[in-house]
């Protein structure tokens, strides 16, 4: 039977993301994906900027970015075209080091990750072969994969099992996990259109969620020539005939024709809005859609997979390897879900106000909404409890990336590991008594950032949240002793004796 340190089942963006970072710091990791191509209908179409540095970390950023829009807002309107939201983002690179929020093809993102995974040289991926089994044992798991090509059965065993399998997660009702239902249920059909050559319809440039009670809808302009439209199905429609291409652009009409562009890829979805309670049972754990899925009206789904992935990665490599003890991996959950039901209680938030098909519910909504439009900023809330310092309020938030005066992101000089960021004084002092690589801040961006802290140091964990922070030079010493409790380096920590 050959074993690993980690089994990740499924290989959507959430499971590529986990194999590419735990492989990145050297586990033996292997992938088992039940289908052998990429999946091909329209999901994700925006990501943020904390999204895009862990790409950038992964080593595929530049890769990405032909293929990226920027985008700068979204704008909420009723059917008489009055603004009710105005949800507007900064397009300057700033503060994750990347724009704000990109447009982007899921497929082609996918892509990415698996040419970078296959490039290194301690993860394997299984396609075409489903998981069938998980036992749990005191010390690893036993899996059973079945090829679902000629139908072979096969074990594997792993320190820990990741199911980032999807919605109808198998591992999760494996572990007989339950949903924390946030009650929004809605069936929406997506197109995604190419446009032709040549053709100039009439559309803008920026997104816009059309709060019409006759038939709410998100216009979303991708990259390139793609264009995405998504339209809330009534009850009474049926999901086999809204796709049929004649009932498309019948919905499509009022913003363009046959002549000016192809439908892509028309599909409906039910947007489901659950939360895992327990994301976590002895060595399996759960990540992505497998442990929580949101409407998508804030674009934050596979962002938030993506955020798990970064969030557990590390948690595992310090446990595989040997610096932490495996109560680590409690701070995931812990950590975790309280962040994801802020960004899905506020897509519902958004949905109800997209939604609503009652004429006369939308008519007071207007009246309200209109008089007093919304400016709507997203969400940046704190880590749940967890592996950074409660008692100081700057640890548990992302934490910035700063420029090096050279032009060089500064997680390019850390890697997926953890750093202390600091003032040159700071930086000197702290070099040589702890085991992060210091990075001495040379550069405005970093400058600010510290200073917007007021502190002279600040310990940054591999997924770039905030751990712990000094705020004089004096406070360094105690500082130090936070770092290696935290990074789990110092007295009493697994590895040190
Ligand atoms: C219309 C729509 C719009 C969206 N827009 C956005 C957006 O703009 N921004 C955003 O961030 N998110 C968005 N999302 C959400 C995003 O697409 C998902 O959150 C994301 O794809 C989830 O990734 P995942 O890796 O967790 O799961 P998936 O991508 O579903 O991957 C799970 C994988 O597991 C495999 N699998 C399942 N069971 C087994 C098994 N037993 N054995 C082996 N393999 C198995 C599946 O084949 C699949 O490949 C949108 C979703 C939809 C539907």
């Amino acid at each position: 039977m050959t074993s690993y340190d980690v089994a990740v089942i499924g290989y959507g963006p959430v499971g590529a993301t986990l194999a590419n970072l735990l492989a990145l710091r050297g586990l033996r990791v292997v992938v088992v994906e039940q289908e052998t191509e990429i999946y091909p209908l329209p999901r994700a179409i925006q990501f943020d900027g904390e999204a895009m540095r862990l790409f950038q970390t992964i080593g595929i950023a530049a890769e990405l970015e032909p293929d990226l829009r920027v985008a700068a807002r979204m704008h909420f309107i009723d059917a008489e075209g009055h603004t009710l939201i105005d949800w507007w983002r900064p397009t300057d690179i700033k503060p994750q080091g990347w724009n704000t929020s990109y447009r982007f093809h899921q497929p082609t993102l996918e892509a990415a990750l698996r040419r970078r995974l296959a490039g290194l040289p301690n993860a394997t991926v299984l396609l075409g072969h489903e998981l069938t089994g998980l036992a749990d044992g005191a010390e690893g798991v036993a899996l059973g994969v079945t090829d679902r090509a000629t139908g072979e059965q096969a074990e594997l065993s792993a320190s820990y099992v990741v199911g980032a399998d999807g919605a109808r997660s198998l591992v999760r009702r494996i572990m007989g996990t339950t949903l924390d239902d946030l009650e929004s249920h809605e069936r929406w059909l997506v197109v995604d259109c190419l446009l032709k050559d040549g053709a100039t319809p009439d559309l803008d440039e920026e997104s816009v969620q059309y709060c019409d009670p006759r038939r709410p809808a998100t216009y979303v302009p991708g990259p390139h020539n793609r264009r995405r439209w998504e339209l809330m199905l009534h009850e009474h429609e049926d999901a086999a005939e809204m796709v049929r291409p004649e009932r498309v652009w019948e919905m499509l009409e009022p913003w363009l024709t046959p002549a000016e562009a192809t439908i892509e890829r028309p599909a409906v979805y039910t947007f489901h809005s659950v939360v895992a309670r327990g994301w976590a049972k002895g060595r399996v754990f759960l990540a992505g859609d497998a442990c929580h899925q949101t409407p998508p009206f804030m674009g934050q789904g596979m962002c938030a997979g993506v955020r798990d992935a970064a969030n557990l990665a590390w948690k595992l490599v310090e446990v595989v390897q040997g610096r932490a003890d495996a109560d680590l991996l409690d701070t995931y959950e812990s950590e975790r879900s309280p962040h994801v039901r802020t960004f899905i209680e506020t897509a519902v938030r958004l949905g109800s106000v997209i939604s609503t098909t009652d004429v006369d519910v939308a008519r007071e909504r207007d009246l309200r909404m209109r008089a007093n439009p919304e400016g709507f900023t997203t969400p940046a809330p704190r880590l749940g409890a967890g592996a950074w310092d409660a008692d100081d309020e700057r640890a548990g938030h992302i934490g910035e990336q700063p420029f090096m005066a050279d032009g060089t992101h500064a997680d390019d000089l850390v890697g997926y590991d953890w750093a202390v960021i600091a003032t040159p004084d700071a930086a000197a002092r702290l070099a040589g008594t702890v085991a992060p690589r210091v990075v001495a801040v040379d550069s405005e961006s970093g400058r600010d950032w510290l200073g917007r802290l007021a502190a002279e140091a600040v310990l940054v964990r591999p997924d770039r949240y905030v751990a712990a922070a000094a705020d004089s030079v004096e406070a360094l010493d105690d500082f130090a002793v936070a770092v290696r409790r935290l990074t789990n380096t110092g007295e009493g920590s697994p590895t040190a004796g």
